[in-house]
């Protein structure tokens, strides 16, 4: 298979219209067969439930080339528990979870040419999601649905070395107490927007946010969970019920813990100790960490040991053994990686 004529060091992350993308109705109460299609555009009633109550959900994952030649994501399993998660907290169908794994290989494989090579840093990005698709004015469940997955190549997220960010304690709130914090739906981005933007203006990278009933416990960011390393090499995560819970930040843990031979805790994490840890760290498929070298809040800031330039010694550990995992570099434990072709 010929690959994409692409610099796929220079791209970013961006939509790239790419030649396949698989679809799914929901309709009479059961879902169609699916297919791949060449066709990226979605037609909607005006009153559809997606367009009038949010009713959507989403997930993201990546595809890419080990060292070995081989074209694998991670963990995709994980993804179609949590977005079954997501469907039944929204009153959504679940798309069974064994055909979203078939269907993110099918798409991968029918877009293995945009699927960037071993060693450029680059991955196909590939974004399933699902929404109400038929009219709905009165406040209740759409009863029709579309699944969908389509993929996009992105470049390196750290080009050039990965940089700290700078980030922010937010004024907001990111998700209430028995809210959806937990659930990857596009309500909990739509409301982030004013937040980050407000976070960029004021020269920051993200907001940390605090836990809404009481602002006391660190929660996450906009789209990545924290870990933090305490200056005896315990790796620290918050534990919160509002917490998305990011698949990367899971595999860390476990990386911590079984391969690395880490002290590990999930428990709640006060504000007021985060002063006192060693590093800090952002986890997502997107960055799988980005390390953070400053945190501003009202009346003060932390500034990690390690500081603007470099990962600390321990999340540097963490990066290197994941992404080794990842890119065949490294012995994955069972069922991690998923080989498409
Ligand atoms: C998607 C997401 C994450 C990261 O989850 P991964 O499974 O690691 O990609 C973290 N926080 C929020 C709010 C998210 O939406």
């Amino acid at each position: 298979m010929e690959k994409k004529d692409i610099d796929w060091s220079s791209l970013g992350f961006g939509y790239v219209k790419t030649d396949k993308r698989y679809v799914s109705d929901f309709k009479n109460g059961s879902w169609d067969e699916g297919k791949l299609t060449d066709d990226d555009k979605v037609v909607l009633s005006e009153c559809a439930g997606v367009l009038q109550y949010a009713q959507t959900c989403f997930e993201g994952l990546k595809a890419y080339t080990t060292e070995q030649g081989k074209i694998v994501c991670f963990r995709p399993d994980l993804n179609a528990a949590r977005m079954s998660d997501s469907a039944k907290r929204l009153e959504m169908p679940i798309f069974p979870e064994e055909r979203f794994v078939e269907a993110v290989k099918e798409v991968v494989k029918a877009n293995a040419a945009w699927v960037p090579p071993y060693g450029s840093g680059a991955t196909l990005y590939i974004r399933p999601y699902m929404f109400g698709s038929n009219p709905v004015i009165g406040v209740k469940p759409a009863n029709e649905y579309q699944f969908r997955i389509f993929t996009t190549p992105v470049g390196p997220y750290f080009k050039g070395g990965a940089k700290p960010v700078t980030i922010t304690v937010s004024d907001f709130d990111r998700a209430a107490p028995h809210g959806t914090g937990h659930i990857k739906a596009g309500l909990n981005y739509a409301m982030s927007l004013h937040p980050i933007v407000t976070a960029h203006k004021n020269g920051f990278d993200e907001n940390m946010y605090l836990d809404a009933a009481t602002r006391t416990k660190v929660e996450e960011t906009g789209g990545a969970n924290f870990i933090f390393v305490t200056k005896d090499g315990t790796v620290v995560t918050p534990k919160s019920d509002s917490i998305l819970p990011s698949i990367t930040r899971r595999s860390i843990m476990y990386v911590a813990e079984h391969i690395l031979g880490l002290k590990t805790e999930t428990r709640e994490v006060y504000f007021d100790e985060v002063k006192d840890f060693a590093e800090a760290g952002l986890c997502g498929t997107a960055a799988v960490i980005s390390p953070v070298g400053k945190i501003v809040y009202k009346g003060g800031e932390i500034a990690f040991p390690a500081g603007m330039n470099d990962m600390g010694p321990v999340t540097k550990k963490l990066y290197e053994t994941l992404t080794g995992i990842q890119m065949g570099r490294i012995e994955a434990p069972e069922g991690w990686i998923c080989e498409i072709c």
